[in-house]
Parts: C-alpha cells; sequence; structure tokens
C-alpha cells in the first residue's frame, strides 16, 4: 500500500521512462508523507531485498516529520532552499553524488495561483542548485511545477543542464490542475 496516491504519477512516468534502476541512489525532494520513496525504494532495490540485483540508496527531505520507511533515509524538518540542508546531503549521498533527483514539492498554496506559481519556481531553482552540486554527469531530475509566466525561465535553466528536457502530464493528475512535470535526462555536469 503507498502512503499517497501520487505514487502512481511516479509508477507511471517511470514505467515509460525508466528512471530509476536498481544501484541507483535518489534524492527525494519534498518527500512527505513518503509515496515517491515508497516506489523509490522498490525500484532501486534499496532494501536490499533481489540478492541478485546491486543495492540502492534514497534519502527522503521534507520540511515535515515522515514515518520510517525501510530501504530509505529521511531528512525531516529540513527546508530545501536552505544551504545546509545541501551540505548534509552531500555528507550522506555514497561519494556525495546522485543519479537521480526527484521534486515533487509544493508550497502550501495561498489561493493566488500566479504566487502559488511563482513560490514553486523559486524552490524548483533552489532544488536545481542542489542538483549541480551532487548530480552525477547524465544523471536525472524529475521536478513538479505549476504551469505560469516563469515556467520558461525554470525550462531554460534545465535545458542549460540537462541534454534531454520535456514536460510531462501524468494521467494519474488531475486534468483541471495545472501540475506539470519536467523530466531532465542526460545531466551535463560543468
Ligand atoms: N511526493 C510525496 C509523496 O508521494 O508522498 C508528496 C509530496 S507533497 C505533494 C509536497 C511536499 O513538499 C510537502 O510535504 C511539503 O512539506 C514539501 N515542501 C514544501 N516546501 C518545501 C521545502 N522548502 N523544503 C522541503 N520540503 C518542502
Amino acid at each position: 500500500d503507498y502512503r499517497c496516491r501520487s505514487a502512481f504519477k511516479l509508477i507511471e512516468m517511470d514505467d515509460k521512462y525508466r528512471i530509476l534502476k536498481p544501484g541507483f541512489s535518489i534524492v527525494d525532494c519534498g518527500a512527505a508523507p513518503g509515496a515517491w520513496s515508497q516506489v523509490a525504494v522498490q525500484r532501486v532495490n534499496s532494501t536490499g531485498e533481489s540478492t541478485e540485483l546491486p543495492k540502492g540508496s534514497v534519502i527522503g527531505i521534507d520540511l515535515l516529520r515522515i514515518a520510517p520507511l525501510d530501504g530509505a533515509q529521511f531528512l525531516c524538518s529540513r527546508d530545501i532552499t536552505d544551504p545546509s540542508t545541501h551540505m548534509e546531503l552531500e555528507r550522506l549521498l555514497p561519494e556525495a553524488q546522485a543519479d537521480v533527483i526527484l521534486s515533487d514539492m509544493a508550497p502550501n498554496a495561498s489561493g493566488l495561483r500566479e504566487l502559488d506559481h511563482e513560490n514553486l519556481v523559486t524552490m524548483c531553482l533552489s532544488m536545481l542548485d542542489l542538483a549541480e552540486r551532487v548530480l552525477r554527469t547524465g544523471g536525472s531530475l524529475v521536478c513538479k511545477y505549476w504551469d505560469g509566466y516563469l515556467a520558461h525561465k525554470l525550462q531554460q535553466r534545465l535545458s542549460l543542464m540537462f541534454k534531454d528536457v520535456r514536460t510531462v502530464k501524468p494521467k494519474a493528475s488531475r486534468k483541471e490542475s495545472a501540475e506539470l512535470y519536467f523530466l531532465a535526462r542526460m545531466f551535463k555536469k560543468r
């Protein structure tokens, strides 16, 4: 059982694009209550359940508490925009590197669509600073955003960082919501 229906969005994207592989190390930004981390744990084999496959790792980060999950390590009460979180993550990651960064982060909705959009883009840009530091060359990133006038700014930055950037709207995401995901692959290290 998944902790949240959002799991199905990641499952759908990963079934199509094969982002999560056994042995990979994953950073899950905005991980509470932990459904994406559950999917990641299964797909990278971070519990070591499949003994014939390489064993991966999953680190989840959130402002909120997250109930413990076998195969994952959680940094709770942490702000992704805080440089001290970036430093802590670098210490915890195997060889200070991640294969994939996932972000399903969302700020508390203000009810003002434009303000929510701006706040989420700002958080995503900060998450990209983190990606610059810890993502391995060739790595991938999945990032939720709410569509709006700054989306192209986020896309531009992603296009500088990655060889392949596309927009994905999973079927499991409500049609009427402005929610979209960027899938960025083949990270080019500077
Ligand atoms: N993917 C998660 C799952 O499947 O369980 C659901 C994530 S939920 C839609 C968005 C999360 O982003 C919230 O738990 C929220 O606390 C977190 N968040 C918002 N701003 C954050 C920040 N600055 N740093 C870390 N987490 C943040």
